[in-house]
């Protein structure tokens, strides 16, 4: 028997139409690096969007599904394109400004992209591509920034803001399928090419439920959310789609990304809640330490995309900023667990060591642990294997041009259509995750596993360490040996003796599993979305030598 329930789709449209009527007094503040920063209401955000979408359908001819990149910070402009093009029934391609230039010409290829829409700040990225840029065939700019590189450009050039001026400010949106393309993003490619993730409206829909839930984000028209996170980084982990749902505000940083204009947006525009990867937290840290600000009224901080370490955790929970772990994957939309304690560790000595878990899986996403042989393991907060995991905002396959099959590979989905993730962890009875490193970067020592995170955060809670990475080198004896790497604070005075026997005091590591290599370095490399790049390590000290 069906049930009696409309059977109405989950559409973006849906979303904008909500957060621009109902909620249309919340705000999206852009930061500009002047006096005053720009502000623009839901509800002009409605009506541009519909500008927009017209002038892409009506000026640039952009039809039925095709893609529309963007290569854009985080503002209001973006947060338009966000909503205008999968809206009209398009596909929003979010592409990652740190990525280098090949790359990105790559990606853009292979998502055969017909326009994009850059902002003026980065045409000097955009410029040197212009003349292998095949598929493009528009490239519409937004905001300050000089235009002259682009003269020559086989694309057509536009200036957004009179691309979309006089244009109507209602859009009859189409009814579209709920499983239809709505936005792509390609995997960062920490761990090899990249790859085409796409989402469906429907996708997009239940997550940003999920964002909302107060076991998630829970942040309501009360709150201004600092999104921190990139947009072209997994959506800006949903943040833009799920304010629009509850009127949350939210101020964006644009290009001021680093920790001075940060602390002095925070105290400045007063956000309750910020999410961004731990990097960006540790700059901010070192900043707050040297320049105190006011930041009492930042009291959530969402923290994901690697893990966060114990002692930033501390010292955030010091300030009153406090800090709720999430764990997710550009195929997880991202959310996939979010550290909230339960009820009876509230207050008690157990809470802190919830906190540090990826924490708890949400209804739609069921997860797995599975062996080295294929074999199920117990949630037993013990046992340790690769996690998997099921659910409507998933990917089950990737994207492999507009006509083709979708890609699943063998090491990326199991054959019965769960996602791999390439993370090893446990799972406690009570559903929460601890990730102890990345199925790449376990340190495989005599048949035994050493986690480089677990290393990682011991050294970080050094007070003479500001950033450690460690990474497998070849030994004979062993197979492999773990090599740690360290950034040490100015004027620290540690050695590596002293270091090792912290983490075997402090630290509680085992003494097998102590480092016997070790190599002071400047700054541990990033990738695109901030996170430690530790391929670059493994490739600098593939033969072991640390000269
Ligand atoms: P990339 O794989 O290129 O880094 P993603 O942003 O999709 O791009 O990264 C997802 C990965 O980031 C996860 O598989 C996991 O290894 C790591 N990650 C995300 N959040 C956390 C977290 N809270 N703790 C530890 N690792 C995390």
């Amino acid at each position: 028997m069906l049930s009696t329930m409309q059977d109405v789709p989950l559409l973006i449209s849906r979303i904008l139409t909500h957060g621009s009527t109902v909620h249309g007094r919340s705000r999206v503040t852009t930061w500009t690096g002047e006096a005053e920063p720009q502000r623009r209401s839901f509800a002009d955000i409605g009506a541009r969007s519909a500008q927009l979408a017209h002038a892409l359908r009506d000026e640039l001819g952009v039809r039925d599904d095709e893609r529309v990149a963007t290569l854009m910070w985080n503002n209001a402009d973006h947060v338009e394109a966000y909503f205008a093009i999968p809206s009209m029934g398009a596909v929003l391609h979010t592409l990652n400004l740190r990525l280098p230039a090949e790359q990105l010409l790559w990606i853009v290829h292979h998502a055969a992209d017909r326009v994009i829409i850059v902002n003026g700040s980065l045409i000097p990225l955009l410029a040197p591509l212009l003349s292998r840029l095949s598929t493009v065939e528009h490239i519409v700019v937004s905001g300050p920034g000089d235009r002259s590189a682009l003269t020559g450009a086989d694309a057509r050039v536009h200036e957004y803001e009179e691309l979309i001026a006089d244009r109507p400010t209602a859009y009859d949106w189409p009814e579209l399928d709920e499983r239809q393309a709505a936005a792509m993003c390609y995997t960062s490619g920490t761990t090899g090419d990249p790859k085409g993730v796409v989402y469906s409206h429907r996708s997009i829909y239940l997550h940003s439920m999920q964002v909302n839930m107060a076991q998630s984000m829970g942040l309501t028209d009360q709150d201004t959310s600092l999104v921190v996170v990139p947009q072209f980084h997994v959506n800006a982990w949903g943040l833009p789609h799920a304010t629009f749902m509850t009127g949350v505000n939210m101020l964006m940083p644009d290009r001021f990304l680093q920790p001075a204009p940060l602390a002095e947006m925070i105290e400045r525009e007063k956000p309750t809640h910020a999410a961004a990867v731990p990097t960006i937290w540790q700059g901010l840290l070192a900043e707050l330490q040297a320049r105190p600000r006011d930041v009492s009224s930042l009291s959530q901080v969402t923290i994901g995309g690697s893990a966060c370490p114990p002692s930033l955790m501390a010292a955030f929970d010091e300030l009153g900023m406090r800090v709720c772990h999430a764990w997710g994957m550009t195929e997880t939309s991202p959310l996939g667990t979010v550290a909230r304690p339960p009820a009876h560790a509230i207050g008690t000595e157990e809470e802190f060591a919830y906190r540090l878990t990826q924490g708890r899986f949400p209804a739609s996403v069921e997860a797995r642990l599975t062996g080295p042989d294929g074999e199920r393991l117990p949630w037993d907060g013990e046992t340790a294997g690769e996690l998997e995991v099921r659910g409507p905002w998933i990917a089950g396959a990737y994207y492999n041009g507009p006509d083709a099959e979708p890609l699943r590979p063998a090491d990326k989905i199991s054959e019965d259509g769960w996602l791999k993730t390439g993370d090893v962890g446990i799972i406690s009875p009570d559903g929460f995750l601890t990730l102890t490193d990345r199925a790449k970067d376990v340190i495989k020592s005599g048949g035994e596993w050493i986690s480089s995170v677990e290393l990682e955060n011991a050294l970080m809670s050094h007070p003479d360490v500001a950033e450690a990475a460690v990474v497998a080198v070849p030994d004979e004896k062993w197979g492999e040996r773990p090599l740690a790497t360290v950034v040490l604070r100015e004027g620290a005075t540690a050695d590596f003796e002293a270091l090792r026997a912290f983490l075997a005091e402090e630290g509680h590591i085992a003494r097998w599993q102590l480092p016997e290599r070790w190599t002071v370095i400047e700054s541990v490399p990033k990738t695109s979305v901030g996170k430690f790049d530790k391929k670059v390590l493994r490739r600098q000290y593939a033969d072991g030598r640390l000269d």
